[in-house]
């Protein structure tokens, strides 16, 4: 897979991409990621990405034209694969696990990132989607364009040990999969086996395979009922 990411601050993705199980998948060559400074697609000489707001108000809003150009150079690697250009902006659609697996399964994917008060209204009519990592609002683009590489990294084949992601919070997989149902996982314990009073449940210790399995399928449901009921409607 393909990650391109159009920034002003490539720079702020150094830490982030070169530690971890995002550095690995690097390596092994199961992504590649690509990083574009959006201000080299400037055409004046001071190297402009911004400007004021027409009608006047605060801040400097990011130029359509620049970013039409840094999105037409990166869309050039998208021939014969499946691609797509996603705005990264508070006013997209919420961000879920779901749109995270349905990226995953793209050749090249291409991330924007906002800055300053904004982005120019008819950037939004050059990408497939905007997507939003909450209600809140972030500075710029950088840090929900990492949210969205890292979920979709972790996804993708031989990133992670297989069958991982099909237990986690949020899988349709588990635990039964006629329930269409978003499920948070099942409580997890490690060593040591009694901590300050606090006890691992006994099915786990018991070495029974098909009452953990039960355990952990009711303990998912009950979890999911108790802290987002939400999800179950
Ligand atoms: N003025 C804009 C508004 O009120 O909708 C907010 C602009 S924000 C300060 C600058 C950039 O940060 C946005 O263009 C976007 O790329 C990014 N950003 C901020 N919050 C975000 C969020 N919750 N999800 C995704 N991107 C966000």
């Amino acid at each position: 897979m393909i990650i391109s990411i159009l920034t002003l601050f490539p720079d702020m993705f150094t830490g982030p991409f070169h530690t971890s199980i995002i550095k690995r998948s690097q390596e092994k060559g199961i992504v590649v990621i690509k990083l574009a400074n959006i201000r080299d697609f400037a055409t004046d000489n001071y190297g402009s990405v911004d400007d004021h707001p027409y009608g006047g108000g605060v801040g400097m809003i990011l130029r359509v034209d620049v970013v039409d150009r840094a999105l037409e150079h990166t869309k050039a690697l998208c021939k014969r694969s499946s691609c797509k250009a996603i705005l990264l902006d508070p006013q997209g659609i919420p961000y879920t696990q779901e749109i995270a697996r349905k990226l995953s399964k793209l050749n090249h994917l291409i991330l924007i990132c906002g800055h300053y008060e904004g982005v120019d209204e008819r950037i939004r009519n050059l990408v497939d989607e905007e997507i939003s990592i909450g209600d809140y609002v972030l500075t710029g683009g950088e840090i929900p364009a990492m949210v969205v590489v890292d979920s979709v990294i972790r996804l993708l084949p031989g990133v992670l040990k297989e069958g991982v992601t099909s237990s986690e919070s949020f899988s349709f997989q588990h635990p039964p999969s006629h329930l269409q149902v978003p499920f948070l996982e099942y409580p997890q314990y490690t060593r040591p086996e009694i901590y300050k009073g606090m006890n691992v449940p006994e099915v786990l210790l018991s070495g029974n395979h098909k009452d953990i399995t039960q355990w952990r399928n009711q303990q998912s449901r009950l979890k999911t009922q108790k802290r987002r009921p939400d999800l179950l409607r």
